[in-house]
């Protein structure tokens, strides 16, 4: 695992222990690494203890969730560091890793913005802060809901005084009961699309509503958000406008969205051959010999490990292409290559993600059922990836359109 932070200046020569008087010596933080391996410790044993409580507690104090503040200058390492983390979550639960990919994807795209709309970068940056200063948690809504007409919003808001109003529902939020800060996603009658930004915590405004999966996916913490006639001051927009910038914008934290939920897929994926590798390391044939020396077997468990590998390595591509941009000058084309990219490494890792999974609980066999193996988890929760994020139909539809086009094919970007 390679879960660094880039440096944001050349590094310094260090004092050592021979050039340092021992009063002035002080610990070393853990790296996000060992911060890593701690709170994957706590989450296995809330997810026995069916209590994800001090789990939360454990994240917050590390820097796990709040390590993008320090990319300011820098942007190399976010996606590897997300993905990293995701992995290991994902590994246990991917309900857990969900959540956390909301707060992730959403400080990753506030980190690394490219410059598209005047302010944009400095009121990023000064959240970024705040949330790591603070701990804070975000969730986000994109105010979807459920209705006879795909792609309605639930919410709307109108200009009111010095702010806006919003009303409606919203009908998913993740991470709902933990969230610090909510940004959503609504349209304001006259002016198109906005994102604001609003502290969640003890308002009687929001209503956080019954969790809109209540058996499988139940520790993503998936809610319904009712908006009650919410008074938004002006400094709670983050954007707004129906033209091109605000459709960028959408683009682009939608492609860190696609890309760290194709991460935290492949972190189920892992978790299943791992169990499938302690399986049949410890399980012995008829003939005495563990099943993991058996011929059939490494074959088997290869043919999943290559799909794994494959697909990670879109999704780090994708994620590089995504850090790549920051600080940068919008090129709506390069963008729009780089959501394509994105959607297609979520389409791929998902449905490998899931493939893996059925394979590994084949090799185990029955046992995955019996008392509560990971694996039974990972069953249950690895199905919701495809059905997450950007509808898998349309996803095709954009890459067979483009494809049918007047360009030869394939594109050379690719
Ligand atoms: C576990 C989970 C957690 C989530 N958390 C959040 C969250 O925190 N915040 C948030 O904003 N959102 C969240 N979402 C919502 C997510 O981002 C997507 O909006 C949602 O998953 C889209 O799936 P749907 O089934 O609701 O899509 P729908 O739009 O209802 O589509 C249903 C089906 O219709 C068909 N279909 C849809 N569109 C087309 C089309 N254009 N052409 C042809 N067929 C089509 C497809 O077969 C599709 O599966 C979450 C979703 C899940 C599953």
């Amino acid at each position: 695992m390679t879960l660094k932070t880039a440096p944001k200046t050349r590094p310094r020569p260090q004092a050592t222990s021979k050039t340092m008087p021992a009063t002035r010596q002080r610990r070393q933080p853990p790296s996000l690494e060992m911060q890593l391996d701690r709170v994957t410790a706590v989450l296995k044993e809330a997810l026995e203890r069916q209590d994800l409580a001090p789990f939360y507690a454990a994240l917050r104090r590390t820097d796990l969730p709040f390590f993008t503040a320090r990319h300011l200058d820098d942007s190399r390492g976010i996606a590897r560091t997300c993905f990293d983390i995701l992995q290991r979550l994902a590994g246990l639960s991917p309900a857990v890793g969900l959540a956390i990919k909301n707060h992730l994807y959403v400080t990753a795209a506030l980190a690394t913005f490219p410059k598209a709309v005047p302010g944009l970068t400095e009121r990023s940056r000064s959240l970024l802060s705040r949330v790591a200063a603070k701990r804070l948690l975000v969730v986000n809504t994109s105010s979807k809901v459920h209705a006879d007409r795909l792609g309605t919003l639930g919410t709307r808001a109108v200009p009111d005084g010095k702010g806006y109003r919003v009303h409606g529902t919203a009908s998913f939020m993740s991470l709902a009961t933990q969230g610090d800060l909510l940004f959503f996603l609504t349209l304001v009658e006259d002016a198109g699309l906005a994102v604001f930004v609003i502290p969640l915590k003890g308002r009687q405004d929001v209503e956080i509503g019954p969790l809109l999966f209540p058996r499988a996916m139940v520790d993503s913490d998936t809610r319904k958000v009712v908006f009650h006639d919410v008074f938004l001051p002006a400094d709670c927009l983050l954007a707004i406008g129906a033209g091109n910038l605000m459709s960028a914008l959408m683009t682009f934290q939608m492609s860190w969205h696609q890309t760290l939920l194709a991460a935290l897929s492949l972190g189920a994926a892992a978790g299943a051959i791992e169990e499938a590798r302690r399986f049949l390391r410890t399980v012995s044939g008829p003939g005495g010999q563990p099943l993991a020396e058996l011929d059939g077997m490494m074959t088997d468990v290869g043919r999943l490990v290559i799909r794994y590998r494959a697909a990670c390595s879109f999704v780090h591509r994708a994620g590089e292409q995504l850090e790549a941009m920051a600080g940068r000058a919008l090129d709506p084309v390069a963008l729009e290559q780089a959501f394509d990219f994105a959607c297609a490494a979520k389409y791929t890792a998902t449905e490998c993600a899931e493939e893996v999974v059925t394979r590994a609980r084949r090799i185990v066999g029955s046992r995955t059922f019996v008392g509560s193996q990971p694996l039974e988890r990972l069953s249950q929760e690895v199905m919701f990836g495809p059905l997450a994020g950007e509808v898998h139909a349309l996803i095709e539809r954009r890459h067979g359109r483009r494809a049918l086009g007047e360009q030869e094919f394939p594109p050379r970007r690719w």
